[in-house]
């Protein structure tokens, strides 16, 4: 764990006895491509990923990190469970064809994107909401999920490794989960509405809501608590351990900053193999 960046939370739930790792983020680079990383995938050979902080600017951190410019591809997110793959440049071509055509390169809706190739990058944008960054080594599939109560609730993350099993050729016990930084049960006071969805979907997510007269939802837990139902190991599961409303000397939040809250980015990818 980085001594600068430190933990600023202890998860509300530990699932031991297991080899989880715990919480950790490294701070890299300075001025707009500062950026954390986490050290579960930090250690995959020619993987790109990274979360920047505030007032960074993805594309600079992208670009220092991978140390080639990789094409990144985001989405119109809707805090939904829906799940893009990339390139869908072959849909968008068909369109192109057709009577509404234009061209548009608008971004689908989605929340979540997925690929296998090389030399491209998948982005989220997220400030309180989860972002989350998936790997498996031995398919090549990569994935980046944005997750906040809502996209939570709508099964995003299990709908993302879903797609990595089924379209990409994944195994969960193979990937690699790295949980970025958001904003922890320290202060994610919410409304009974968000306890009520958060435990429909998942009757054990119960267990993310922290006791006391205002409710507090450990939004990383529950995220955790679905890789895990997935079949994704303890120890193949990390988070930042950051939040996003206390950290303000480092990143940005909505609920602390609301409209002046900048957007911070969740980014994946691999090299070219070319380089
Ligand atoms: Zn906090």
């Amino acid at each position: 764990m980085s001594r600068r960046t430190g933990v600023a939370y202890t998860a509300a739930v530990s699932f031991s006895p297991t080899s989880a790792p715990p919480p950790a983020a490294v701070l890299r680079g300075a001025g707009a491509a500062r950026r954390l990383e986490v050290p579960l995938l930090s250690a995959v050979p020619r993987l790109v990923h990274l979360f920047t902080v505030k007032g960074a600017e993805p594309g600079a951190a992208l670009r220092e990190a991978s140390g080639s410019p990789l094409p990144l591809h985001t989405l119109k997110q809707v805090h939904g469970a829906a799940v893009r793959l990339v390139p869908w440049d072959e849909a968008r071509r068909e369109l192109a064809r057709g009577p509404v055509a234009g061209g548009s390169t608008a971004p689908p809706e989605g929340d979540a994107l997925a690929t296998r190739r090389a030399g491209i990058a998948l982005g989220v944008r997220v400030a309180d909401c989860a972002p989350i960054l998936i790997v498996d080594e031995r398919s090549g599939a990569l994935a980046a999920v944005h997750a906040g109560w809502r996209g939570t609730a709508a099964g995003v993350l299990r709908a993302a490794i879903g797609v990595l099993r089924e379209a990409l050729g994944a195994r969960p016990s193979d990937l690699r989960v790295g949980i970025g930084p958001s904003i922890g049960p320290c202060c994610f006071e919410v409304g009974e509405e968000v306890v009520e969805a958060l435990v429909r979907a998942d009757p054990g997510a119960a267990a993310c809501v922290l006791p006391g007269a205002r409710r507090r939802v450990d939004l990383v837990e529950a995220n955790r608590r679905q890789a895990l139902d997935c079949g994704v190991p303890p120890p193949r599961i990390q988070a930042a351990g950051l939040c996003t409303f206390c950290r303000g000397d480092l990143l940005a939040s909505y609920r602390r900053d609301r409209k002046s809250a900048g957007r911070m980015a969740g980014i994946i990818g691999w090299r070219s193999r070319d380089l």
